[in-house]
């Protein structure tokens, strides 16, 4: 706090991976904060997804804070469990945890501009207010469920792999899996061993990029307690960071070497890895590699050959108690349905309500589409900063290294309120417009949205993302232009 500066009251929305990134930077300033968190665990996107074979495909030791390296991954890229047991572990060591408010959810949120203040309103009505809001959210957490006729007539278990059902028969069971994103990918990878059979209904087939997988020995682990500059070693590696850069310079330069490399490595990988011709037309996809979200797999080529794998690229027609009907009167049995069908990724904070400067809401803010000045501010909602908001980053990223980035840019923002040169920071409409236009017009070019249907794509077919390379998001984020915010008194 400066000479003239003001104890400010934050609330941080969600104990996921920003959420908890945001608690321990605030505890280091001293500062005095509550997190709200509408489940009864941390974890976000970790606690909710628990299907089998759940892997993060970052490198495990770029998929941590920058501040809390982890010796102890078993592999290079780690599962599900592993990451949720590192987020419980620095939620207790950075002692955030009293901080955090389980079983929370806030419902809406108000702005007071005469006060400079927001009230929380919780699922339970209470009311909290707070002078700084960090919303810290998450993505990908509303399912989308497919509009498939008959599904609630499925006599057996059917479930969204967000919701995992532990009780439903998957070991020698006949098993049908809509959907073929990363998560589908990924449960083919785990259960094609242990299943009966396996239907996996395949709408488009996805492009593979070849990564290698292996354990680490205790011995690599004593090493990396040891020398944690070997951690490091493989954050910054080429291998990781490089392979980050090139990828997003190929994505802003789609006829360019870098990509015609990613299209050539993943066009081979499919050739030489899928033996039956038959099943590698099937798995051909008709987009440019990166169109859709690149699946970075060790195994999921060798894995759909096993002859337990059916891949199903027919027309679902509807579902029956017994099973799947395709549109070709083909019928297959099922004892369990998993629906890999993704997310609505336009909600973030919704369907919280907000209201901001004058009574405008956040829907009439999105109305045409979610999005925020560089992804964290909005105009007319003073003091309210998202991470891992709308037009972020996405792709093959560690969203952690997002999330810090964004942070340093905002926490330079409050700082003008902490040391009491203003009350209220919120970015011009002005500079937003010109942010998002820009956007935009860059959002078009990219690969994202060069002839595919994918979830990173808005309602009118613009990538809600961030258009520009990796090296253009680390600038922006390194110091906020000031001059695009109005600071009020
Ligand atoms: P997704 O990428 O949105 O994929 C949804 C799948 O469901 C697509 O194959 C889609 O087909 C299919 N689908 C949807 N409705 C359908 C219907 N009515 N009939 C048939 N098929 C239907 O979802 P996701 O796989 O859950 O992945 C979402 C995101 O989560 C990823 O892109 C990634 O960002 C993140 N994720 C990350 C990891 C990781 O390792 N880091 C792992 C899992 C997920 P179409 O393609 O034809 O639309």
């Amino acid at each position: 706090m400066g000479e003239e500066g003001r104890k400010l009251r934050y609330a941080i929305i969600g104990a996921g991976m920003a959420g908890i990134l945001a608690a321990i930077k605030l505890k280091q300033r001293g500062e005095q904060f509550t997190v709200f968190e509408k489940a009864t665990k941390i974890g976000g996107t970790w606690r909710e997804n628990r299907y089998p074979g759940l892997t993060c495909d970052v490198p495990a030791h770029a998929y941590t804070y920058s501040f809390e390296p982890y010796p102890e991954w078993r592999s290079y890229y780690a599962t599900g469990a592993e990451i949720q047991t590192y987020f419980e572990m620095v939620a207790e060591k950075y002692g955030i945890m009293p901080a955090i408010r389980f079983g929370c959810e806030v419902s809406g949120l108000v702005y007071d501009d005469s006060r400079a203040t927001w009230t929380l309103t919780l699922a339970s009505d209470e009311k909290v207010e707070a002078d700084v809001v960090i919303v810290a959210s998450g993505v990908l957490h509303h399912p989308r469920l497919p509009e498939i006729e008959g599904l609630d007539s499925f006599a057996g278990p059917a479930f969204h792999t967000a919701r995992w059902d532990d009780s439903a028969p998957i070991e020698g069971a006949n098993v049908g899996l809509i959907g073929c994103g990363s998560t589908g990918v990924q449960i083919v990878t785990a259960i094609n061993k242990v299943v009966n059979k396996l239907v996996h209904f395949q709408r488009s087939p996805q492009w593979i990029m070849p990564v290698p997988q292996f354990d680490y020995t205790d011995e690599d682990r004593a090493g990396f307690r040891k020398d944690p500059a070997l951690m490091d070693a493989i954050r910054y590696s080429d291998d990781y960071i490089g392979a980050i850069i090139r990828f997003t310079d190929a994505i802003t330069d789609i006829d360019g070497p870098k990509m015609a490399e990613i299209e050539e490595i993943c066009r081979q990988n499919l050739e030489t890895s899928v033996r039956d011709p038959e099943l590698r037309e099937k798995l051909r996809p008709d987009y440019r590699a990166a169109c859709k979200r690149l699946i970075y797999s060790w195994g999921y080529y060798e894995e759909v050959q096993h002859p337990a794998v059916h891949v199903e690229t027919g027309r679902i027609a509807r579902v029956e108690p017994q099973g799947v009907r395709m549109e070709d009167g083909t019928f297959h049995p099922l004892d369990t349905l998993v629906l890999a069908t993704g997310f609505q990724a336009d909600r973030f904070i919704r369907p919280a309500t907000v209201s901001g400067q004058g009574g405008a809401t956040l829907d009439e803010a999105w109305k045409v589409r979610p999005s925020a000045h560089y992804a964290m501010t909005i105009p007319g909602f003073p003091n309210f900063f998202m991470l891992n908001g709308p037009t972020g980053p996405v792709g093959n990223f560690s969203l952690i290294d997002i999330a810090e980035r964004q942070w340093d840019y905002i926490d330079q923002l409050i700082e003008e309120l902490r040391a009491g040169r203003a009350r209220a920071v919120v970015p011009t409409a002005e500079a937003f417009a010109d942010y998002e236009q820009r956007r935009i017009d860059a959002a078009r070019k990219t690969i994202f949205a060069s002839g595919c249907s994918s979830w990173y794509l808005d309602d009118e077919g613009v990538p809600a993302s961030w258009p520009w390379s990796y090296d253009a998001f680390a600038e922006a984020m390194a110091k906020p232009v000031m001059s695009e915010f109005e600071f009020a008194s």
